[in-house]
């Protein structure tokens, strides 16, 4: 912290010699350990599971980077016992030191930096300069929730003459973490230590294809001094032991990133109230996204290309930030598309060990196989501006352009999550302003202009969660750029934000005549 501003970690320069040898010693480090079996974490004891499940390298699915144990129902059930007995003693744990694990957590981290980004890049496919960024992230999760909490702890002083009133907050109690494959590190964290700093114990169930990196997070907080049944490191089938711990009567926070199906689901399976259950459940639900950048005609083009490239394709489109649609005044549309396209085929594809990659696989052969199914619904009803070959090894899908995209067409409505671009053409501003509102989403959206009073209709009218004038519109900072979205892109205050913390809280009010 300086003058009081939260300051984050800083990520790896690789122009340094240095970190490069660094990081080419974690993957060789790393890579002598692939394959080894990871057991979930129940009361505070690694247990053995009947159901394992090989993690793959979607860059080489031929590589396992590890054997996951996955809990059966009954586990889960262990598990939630173990949370609820852990409970009264974490509950009762000074703010100050819960926020200390979270802090040594944070510290772990950055001694382990080169190594879980080289986890990063090898089980989930993210380029290595992006996985780097992502271990920055978490840290900078663990060290701002800290912070957040101590000054929550102070509660609020309403006292007046003869009256004592004290504002505070309390734990709400069980929090099941349901974490995404694609920030496997930095988002299942966010979630994670938040629940935990607040006083609640917690679940985290990852997504399958990122159980390893989650393991090595399990790893760091038991490391840290996370007591046992306060954290448990739950992988388990979301259709069972994920719909088994949301549907728990004990459990009261439900923390979720992922899609929108599956946190509609959540939603409405958690507003049931169960036998025995004694309160609402509170659900965090961070969705999906159909994000657009307008491009206007007093747009600096060099600034916009650079930017819109980079948010539609790195980590090939798999962030529920990127941008899946531009949207172009007529006046400089042919201009932006050519140079588009021409920005596009330079970038770097293929190997993510390499810092100077941009973009690397999707993360398996469903995914593979969807955005393809995109891509032919594309070609039906828009132009193709650009299909890159894709790397034959791998779950790679070559970045696609559609232009020519109707702002109802399916490439220009539904969540692709991979390295698909709509481009539509408007007549003007206003134009551009009302096909960027017209989707079910409101998550991120970009401008690119210099046109003061577009600058400022954007402001108040583009309905996004996160909103980046010219720049890209991925890459948001804790405690700078606190991130989320709503209408259907998610329920729930901004992770990184002030407001973050107070949702796996209770707030009190006491009075004391004195
Ligand atoms: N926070 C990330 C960003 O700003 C996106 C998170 C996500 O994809 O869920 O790019």
């Amino acid at each position: 912290e300086e003058d009081g501003k939260f300051v984050g970690a800083a990520d790896v320069d690789y122009a340094e010699e240095e970190e490069r040898r660094m990081s080419a010693e974690a993957f060789q480090s790393v890579r002598q350990q692939l394959g080894r079996s990871y057991l979930p974490l129940i009361n505070g004891e690694y247990v053995n599971t009947a159901e394992v499940i090989d993690s793959l390298n979607p860059s080489n699915f031929s590589e396992v980077i590890g054997k996951v144990g996955l809990i059966s129902v009954e586990q889960a059930e262990q598990a939630m016992q173990a949370a609820k007995a852990a409970f009264p003693g974490w509950r009762k744990t000074p703010a100050k030191q819960r926020a200390g694990i979270l802090r040594q957590a944070a510290d772990l981290m950055e001694q382990r930096r080169a190594e879980l980004a080289a986890w990063i890049v090898l089980e989930v496919g993210k380029p290595v300069k992006e996985a780097d960024a992502e271990v920055s992230e978490a840290i900078d999760f663990c060290l701002y929730y800290a912070d957040e909490m101590e000054r929550l702890d102070q509660g609020v002083i309403y006292d007046v003459a003869g009256e004592m009133n004290r504002y505070i907050y309390q734990p709400r109690g069980i929090a099941v973490v349901i974490s995404p494959w694609n920030f496997p590190l930095a988002i299942a964290c966010g979630m994670t230590v938040a629940a935990l700093v607040t006083g609640n114990c917690t679940l985290l169930k990852p997504a399958e294809t990122s159980s390893v990196i989650t393991a090595k997070f399990t790893e760091i907080l038991v490391e840290a001094g996370i007591p046992q049944g306060v954290f448990q490191y739950v992988p388990g089938k979301g259709s069972q032991v994920g719909a088994y711990l949301v549907n728990h009567a004990d459990t009261h926070v439900i923390a979720f990133t992922g899609s929108q199906e599956v946190g509609c689901r959540i939603y409405a399976e958690a507003a049931i109230l169960k036998p025995g259950q004694k309160h609402l459940k509170r659900v965090i639900a961070e969705m999906g996204g159909k994000n657009a950048i307008i491009i206007d005609e007093s747009a600096d083009l060099d600034q916009a290309v650079v930017g819109v490239v980079q948010s539609a394709f790195g980590y090939s489109g798999q962030k529920c930030s990127a941008a899946s649609r531009v949207i172009v005044v007529q006046p400089i549309y042919d201009a932006f598309v050519q140079r588009l396209v021409e920005a596009t085929k330079s970038l770097n594809i293929g190997e993510t060990e390499l810092p100077s990659t941009q973009v690397g696989p999707v993360i398996d052969a469903n995914a593979r196989d969807r955005i393809r199914e995109y891509i032919e619904k594309g070609k039906a009803e828009a132009q193709v501006a650009l299909e890159l070959p894709a790397p034959e090894q791998g779950y790679f899908v070559g970045p696609v352009i559609f232009s020519e995209v109707l702002p109802d067409g399916i490439v220009a409505q539904q969540e692709i999550f991979g390295p698909v671009l709509a481009v539509i053409r408007v007549r003007d501003f206003a134009e551009a302003l009302a096909v960027a509102n017209g989707t079910n989403y409101a998550l991120t959206g970009g401008l690119y202009s210099r046109t003061p009073s577009h600058i400022q209709q954007a402001q108040t009218d583009f309905e996004v969660g996160n909103l980046y004038i010219n720049r890209n519109i991925t890459g948001a900072i804790v405690a700078r750029q606190p991130f989320g979205g709503f209408k259907l892109s998610g329920v729930g205050s901004k992770a990184g934000g002030p407001d973050y913390l107070l949702q796996f809280l209770e707030p009190r009010t006491v009075t004391e005549n004195i």
